[in-house]
């Protein structure tokens, strides 16, 4: 024990998997397995907080730690009846192993140093006892190696090499193939090699290499390599590693030893079946390194019977015992079987789906444990359809996985070519610098998408998750040349044409085509997706704008539709003109005439939205988008004036063009996302909402003539800042639908509520929800608004900046600000409730799929999420998660 009240040293019966903070995931397994009575090779953990003090104090350990790890030494040769170094004679050595072990696994981290303690004292008492000389110099030459490579530094292949050249002059392929004598020379060889590189010889002493291991291990913590990837994986610096120093058991001790890996359960698709490998006569690594080719576990029951029949039933009960797919290490030494490693092993998407419904069908798991072991991303794959994990390339390179799945296609560089040859039939991948609202007909019609620039939440990012359709975001590594047709990526040259594949769930690009697996909404899927909804408390609704998208929306699961938008059906080219009509109408005829033009459009539209909706909510919001987007550009109509001013063109088409440049300047906003939008247009032409209106019911009867069914319609009225506005545009919708109603003799139910879009909104909540029947928090725009940020310029600008340097902890139009956006839904949601209990309380806008967002919609009791139908199931899923994570679950 050591200073205040820090314990450094724990042997390894003192620990148990809850420790994992101070042990490390290895050692707190280790000292489960011991626990459970499993048989380990005994050992003692390093803690944590060793590594951490070390690393604070720039590399120096703290006082005691060594006398502290010394006696834990002492303690493991007094259980073991071993001496490190071997007694006076050099018999009976203790041979350790030298293991990191951090809290969370972390590739990278240091190497394990095995057969520490094997020397020229020790190495003939090794052979002898085992009677075995070739094995005991074996381990001595592995020990060489390892030792050098990874506490001193030696680069890896001036060993290695050595190795090599000796198999080739003794005509041998295998290291087993040595002979004794050939090991003793290389032990030989590997010590001048030391000795070479290092100017020195290794040290000879066991305890000294055992505290050169271990420095090394806490050095291994703070390399550049490891904080990069702390740092990328969200794992926090001040976590530390454990080490963990056990007795050496010898898989290498002739042909009744053996070393491998296995799986309690297959970990590709999750089937309840044997699953792994082993090698006769090996040690360590040699199973995964790749040098003798290891055989199928179920090859181990004729070669290692008992230990066999011991491993069996141990996997089931470490199985059993964590409730989880464990991933295991064991050797057999001399026939007995030891347990080297435990931790609950990596899955595919649909195997963590698999293995989470069977543990359920087993009753090892209830539902709402099996809901826990599944992550929202996971069924977010299956969504999708995949790389065939079999492919076996590399990438050439990798970007941002900014929507899920794979893509196969010909490269094109531009959303013509795209949607020409899209269109036509052809697979393509649309390869852009970054993407604009130009480009959509590109992207509607291509596999996948590529860009070279841009974030998560880019454009392209966007658009293709509102599509479903696969996008790697700023891959900045790869070089476009628009005009030559071609994309550069390191040394290979692509051609228009040329095939490559997208891995939009890792941002993994490939210069080939590779096989794809169809998305797998099989039983596994839907019985989960299915407990989800058993669970969740919260609505899960769709944004959907066509009857298309809404069908699809049903087919996942939405509940009802969140968010209708109509702005694109007054967008579209055959309606373009009439809409302009309708705003530059000079008298209330005129814009009578233009709107009755659109009504029936807009009727049509509807119906085909709440017929594929029949028996569910739909909430219709009145137009939105700032007049300016359905006008003339002012740059390109002052430069038609001139143009025909210079040409002395017909007087007409001049007089025509001035008297629209004169509309388009007075209607010309310096800020239009702060100009005439939402309610603010319908409140000037109040002829707009109504003609909505009366499209949108006349739609809800035809379809429940035609259907006997229609859906539940919800008009809402976007962007309110004051009560009296929505006061003011309710009246009109009412009356319009009264209007209706009387003219066609029919009843209808229709609720009216508005958008929480802006700070103000959610501030005087309680005296807009005098107004409303719901509220739907449109959190995009309440981000922008509360922020003080533009979406496009703040991605494009300083925002990844912000990100980047941890300024924020993440990009707010992804998940939620929650204390300051999540704050103003708060008082929004309070205030409203306080006037109206009943008020139901919607989310639309992309945090409505987003897990993490949708955790803090739960807490603030929510009635409902609505987000893009592709990502419907996820939402039910993370509901329901939402749900466990407030019981505490
Ligand atoms: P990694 O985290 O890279 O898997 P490990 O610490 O698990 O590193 O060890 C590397 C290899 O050494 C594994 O095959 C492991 O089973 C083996 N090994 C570790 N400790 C011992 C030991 N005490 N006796 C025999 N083999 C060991
Ligand atoms: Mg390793
Ligand atoms: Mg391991």
């Amino acid at each position: 024990m050591t200073g205040e009240s820090v314990q450094y040293l724990y042997d390894m019966s003192e620990g148990d998997a809850s420790m994992r903070p101070l042990l490390g995931g290895k050692g707190a397994n280790l000292a489960e397995m011991k626990r459970l009575g499993i048989p380990v090779p005994d050992g003692f953990t390093v803690s944590t907080a060793a590594c951490i003090a070390t690393t604070a104090s720039g590399g120096e350990w703290p006082a005691g730690l060594w006398e502290d790890i010394l006696d834990s030494l002492t303690r493991l040769e007094e259980r073991t009846g071993r001496t490190l170094g071997g007694d006076q004679d050099g018999a009976n050595p203790l041979l350790l192993s030298v293991r990191s072990g951090a809290v969370v696994s972390m590739p990278g981290m240091m190497d394990t140093i095995l057969n520490l303690g094997v020397g020229d004292d020790t190495v003939e008492a090794l052979g002898a006892e085992a009677d075995n000389p070739r094995f005991a110099w074996d381990s001595y030459r592995r020990f060489l190696q390892m030792y050098g490579e990874v506490v001193e530094g030696v680069a890896p292949h001036a060993y290695e090499d050595e190795l090599t050249a000796l198999k080739a002059r003794r005509g041998v392929e295998q290291d087993t193939e040595l002979s004794t004598e050939d090991l003793q020379e290389l032990v030989r060889t590997f010590k001048d090699v030391s000795r070479r590189e290092l100017g020195r010889d290794l040290p000879t002493d066991p305890r000294e290499q055992l505290r050169g291991a271990i420095d090394a291990v806490f050095g291994s913590w703070d390399t550049p390599r490891a904080r990069v990837y702390r740092r990328a994986n969200g794992i926090p610096d001040d976590l530390g590693t454990a080490v963990n120093v056990m007795q050496m058991v010898f898989g290498n001790r002739g042909d009744t030893s053996a070393t491998g890996v296995c799986f309690t359960r297959n970990p590709s698709t999750g089937v309840s079946e044997l699953y792994g490998e082993f090698l006769v006569n090996a040690q360590g690594e040699d199973v995964v390194a790749g040098i003798r080719t290891p055989r199928p576990l179920a090859q181990m029951e004729e070669v290692l019977p008992e230990a066999y029949t011991q491993l069996v039933r141990t996997m089931a009960d470490l199985e059993s015992h964590y409730k989880d797919m464990q991933d295991i290490e064991f050797t057999v030494e001399d026939g007995t079987l030891y347990l080297l490693q435990t931790r609950s092993g990596k899955r595919t998407a649909a195997a963590a789906l698999r293995i989470a419904r069977d543990m359920v069908t087993e009753e090892v798991l209830t539902r709402e444990e099996a809901l826990q072991r599944v992550e929202p991303a996971q069924l977010d794959q299956l969504l999708h359809p995949a790389i065939d994990p079999e492919h076996g390339r590399s990438p050439v390179t990798k970007g941002l996985p900014a929507s899920p799945g794979a893509a196969v296609g010909e490269v094109v560089f531009d959303a013509d070519t795209a949607a020409e040859r899209g269109g036509a039939g052809e697979a393509v991948v649309l390869v852009r610098y970054e993407t604009t609202p130009d480009d959509i007909h590109g992207v509607i019609v291509a596999q996948g998408v590529l860009t070279a620039h841009g974030g998560m939440t880019s454009h392209a990012a966007v658009v293709a998750r509102g599509m479903g359709r696969p996008c790697v975001a700023g891959a900045s590594k790869i070089r476009i040349d628009v005009p030559g047709r071609t994309l550069t990526i390191g040394d290979r040259v692509f051609a228009e044409g040329d095939m490559i594949t997208l891995d939009g769930s890792t941002g993994e690009v490939y210069g080939e085509a590779l096989e794809l697996i169809p998305p797998q909404i099989n039983e596994d899927f839907q019985a989960i997706t299915a407990w989800a909804d058993d669970v969740r408390r919260m609505g899960v609704r769709a944004n959907a704008d066509t009857g298309e998208d809404a069908a699809k929306a049903r087919e996942l699961g939405a509940e009802g539709i969140g968010l209708c938008r109509t702005e694109h059906m007054f967008m579209a080219a055959d309606r373009l003109p009439a809409v302009r009509r309708m705003i530059l109408a000079e008298s209330e005829d005129e814009r009578a005439q233009a709107l009755a033009t659109i009504l029936p459009m807009q009727q049509e539209d509807f119906e085909e939205i709440f017929t594929a909706m029949a028996g569910l909510p739909v909430t219709v919001r009145l137009l939105d988008p700032p007049l300016h987007e359905f006008l003339p550009d002012l740059v390109e109509q002052s430069l038609l004036v001139q143009r025909l001013e210079l040409t002395d063109g017909d007087a007409q088409e001049l007089s025509a063009a001035r008297r629209l440049l004169g509309q388009v300047k007075r209607l010309h906003e310096q800020n239009p996302m702060l100009g005439t939008r939402g309610c603010r247009l319908g409140m000037l032409y109040p002829e707009i909402p109504e003609m909505q209106t009366r499209a949108i019911v006349r739609a809800a009867l035809a379809v429940r003539e035609e259907h006997g069914q229609t859906a539940g319609v919800e008009i809402m009225i976007p962007l309110v800042a004051y009560a009296s506005e929505l006061k003011a545009q309710r009246a009109v919708v009412e009356r319009t639908v009264a209007d209706e109603l009387a003219t066609a003799g029919a009843e209808l139910e229709v609720t009216i509520g508005t958008m929480i879009e802006l700070p103000r909104a959610a501030i005087v909540a309680d005296q807009i929800a005098e107004h409303a029947d719901f509220f739907s928090f449109g959190t995009n725009d309440l981000t922008q608004t509360g922020v003080g940020i533009s979406r496009d310029d703040a991605e494009q600008g300083f925002l990844s900046t912000y990100v980047a340097d941890e300024v924020i902890p993440g990009n707010p139009f992804e998940s939620i600000d929650r204390d300051g956006v999540g704050g103003l839904v708060q008082i929004g949601a309070e205030r409203g409730r306080s006037v109206r209990p009943d008020l139901k309380l919607g989310v639309c806008g992309e945090h409505g799929g987003d897990p993490a967002s949708i955790g803090l919609f739960e807490e603030l009791g929510l009635t409902y999420v609505s987000c893009s139908p592709y990502r419907v199931p996820i939402a039910r899923f993370a509901a329901a998660r939402a749900v466990l994570a407030q019981r505490g679950t």
